[in-house]
Order: structure tokens, then sequence, then C-alpha cells
């Protein structure tokens, strides 16, 4: 009765994947519906974020084959989370629990029954959790794992090794429209919605095709969003860091004072310059941290609208598959 489910894709530059991901989507979800766990209406939707390659046209042509698939359109690039953020906004109202995915099908599909069994028995949210990462290089490993426990340490509440694989019931994503952030990390924010939650283990395997749309630059921007989001922690370890600091100096300034009454001032040279360059280097990096928090409230206080959808192929209006 109250099981209809929405698969949300984010697609940016997916051409070489995307008819094998919603073949694979929709077997599954037509595996659901026979198996009563959802009901006929469920969907599949793909959100288009300003790719340059032929991802819409095929979305189009998806659409038109079978209006299992529902098409966004936004109107340029505006990243994973936003592009995320868009689907789930646009289909709150239709479904009752929705699922996201990304479109490289490296998350298990077969994870989906599970979630869905989850919500049955009463949670909100159901987070999909990567049980291992032998696909990934070691530096990823490395880096990923660091910085989930390193989000732990600055406080920031988050489910360690999952990603946006998850399910959100009718009720939990209108609690999500009720952040108003600009500056946005999905995952540092679903878990302080509440409601009852439970996770999900899967095997993460190799993209399917096609190249990731996640450059080193752009997990960078991703990583350092999360942190100046979620915490003002670092700004307080440059509070910390300036009174340790204040406190060296006097305790410098003591040892100068004997090193000059005692006759030996020109020595100290090289502390001398290490110094400059060491506060001098720990200013900058302060004032910088400090910068990047204006930066994020000039964002916020301008309150631009994350983004914009262009177009919506939905089943009423069939033929408009420009
Ligand atoms: N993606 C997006 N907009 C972007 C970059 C990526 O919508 O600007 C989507 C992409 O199409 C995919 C998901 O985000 O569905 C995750 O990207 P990818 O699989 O390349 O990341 P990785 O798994 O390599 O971290
Ligand atoms: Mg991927």
């Amino acid at each position: 009765m109250h099981n209809c489910l929405y698969i949300v894709v984010p697609c940016y530059n997916e051409q070489d994947v995307l008819l094998e991901t919603a073949m694979q989507l929709r077997e599954k979800v037509l595996r659901l519906v026979s198996d009563k766990k959802v009901s006929r209406d469920s969907k599949i939707v793909f959100v288009n974020d300003g790719s340059k390659d032929s991802t819409w046209d095929l979305i189009c042509q998806l659409h038109k084959q079978d209006k299992i698939f529902i098409g966004i359109d936004l109107s340029r690039n505006r990243g994973h989370q936003n592009a995320l953020l868009a689907g789930l906004m646009a289909v709150r109202g239709s479904a009752d629990m929705v699922i996201s995915i990304d479109a490289d099908l490296q998350d298990d599909i077969n994870a989906m029954d599970e979630m869905i069994k989850k919500y049955n028995e009463g949670c909100d949210i159901v987070y999909g959790v990567r049980n291992s990462r032998k696909h990934d290089s070691f530096l990823k490993r490395f880096s990923a794992e660091g910085y989930y426990r390193f989000m732990n340490f600055i406080g920031v509440e988050m489910v360690f090794n999952h990603a946006d694989y998850r399910l959100m019931s009718r009720r939990a994503l209108e609690a999500l429209s009720q952040f108003n952030e600009v500056n946005l990390f999905l995952r540092g924010i679903i878990p302080m919605i509440g409601y009852k939650s439970d996770v999900v283990y899967y095997e993460r395997s190799k993209r399917l095709a096609g190249e990731s749309k996640y450059p080193a630059r752009k997990m960078l921007s991703l990583a350092f969003q999360g942190i100046t989001s979620l915490s003002i922690k670092p700004i307080r370890m440059i509070t910390i860091l300036g009174v340790v600091m204040f406190l060296f100096s006097i305790a410098m300034f003591i040892y100068t004072l004997i090193r000059f009454f005692g006759g030996f001032t020109v020595t100290g040279w090289s502390s001398l310059i290490v110094s400059v360059w060491a506060i001098g280097g720990l200013v900058m990096l302060s004032i910088g941290v400090v910068g990047e928090y204006i930066g994020k409230i000039y964002l916020e206080t301008k309150g631009r609208p994350k983004f914009i959808i262009k177009e919506i192929l939905k089943s009423e209006e069939q033929d408009d598959n420009r």
C-alpha cells in the first residue's frame, strides 16, 4: 500500500554506463514489484547534472521506451550533492521511499531488498555501508577511512564507510527539505534528521563502465565541504593554537632575557629564522581557515538556489522528450 519506491540516480557524463544501469535497475524494480515488495507505480529517476555528452538524450530515449523512467534535467552542472538533492526534492511528494544510488552501480543493487525490509520494519533512513574497500586503491582507502575518523574527531556524526547509497522515507525527505543550507554535504546532515535508522552492508565493486566523475580535486573539495559545513572545531583549534603559541612566546621571552644577561645574544639566529617562518606560516594558515568560514557565511546569506531544474520528463507529458 504505502510502498511506492523511487530510485534517484544523479548522472554526469554517464553515457557509457547509463543504458546498462537503466536495464539493471529496471529489472530490479520489476522483480521487487512482482515480489510485492514495492508498488506498481515505482519509478527510476535520472537526474542529468548538466552533462556534456549524450546522457540527456539517452534519458529521453529511455523515458520514451518505458514510463518507469523519469528524467530531470538541471540547467547546468551543479555537482553530485546538488544533483542528488534536486532528485530527492523533486520526487518527495510522489514516493513513499526513495533510494539514492550512483549511476555506475558500484553499489550492489541487491542490498535494496534489505533496505526495503528495514523500511517496512519502521526505519526512516537505511544507510548502505560498504563492508570492504578491496576495489579501491590503497591511497583512496587510506584517505577515505582517515577522513571518516577525522570527522568523528571533530564531532561530526557520520556513518562510517557510508556514501550516498541510502533509503529515505517520505517523512525523512520532508525533514531534509527543512535544511536550508547552501553548502551541502548530505551524508553529514542526514544523520541530524534523527528518526529510526539502520544500516545494510554490501560489497562495493568496480565502476561498470566509464571513468570516475570524481577526480582528486572534486573529492578534496567535497571532503573540505564536509568539514567546514558541519563543524567549527577548526576555528577553535586555531584559538587553542594561538593560546599555546602565546604561552610559548612568554617562555621564549624569559629565555631571551636570560641569554641577554648572560651575554650570548648573537647566537640563536637559526632559531629566530625558523620561528619567523613557522609563525608566519601558522598565521597565514589560520587566517585562511577563518576566511573559509567567512566565505561560507557569504554564500549562505545570499541563499542562492542550489539547483535549477530545466525540464522534467514524467508520464503525464509523454511526448515531451526534446
Ligand atoms: N556526479 C554528478 N555530478 C558531478 C559528478 C558526479 O552527478 O559533477 C555523479 C556521477 O554521475 C555518479 C555519482 O555522482 O552517479 C558518483 O560519481 P563517481 O561514480 O564518478 O564517483 P566515484 O565513485 O568515483 O567516487
Ligand atoms: Mg562511482
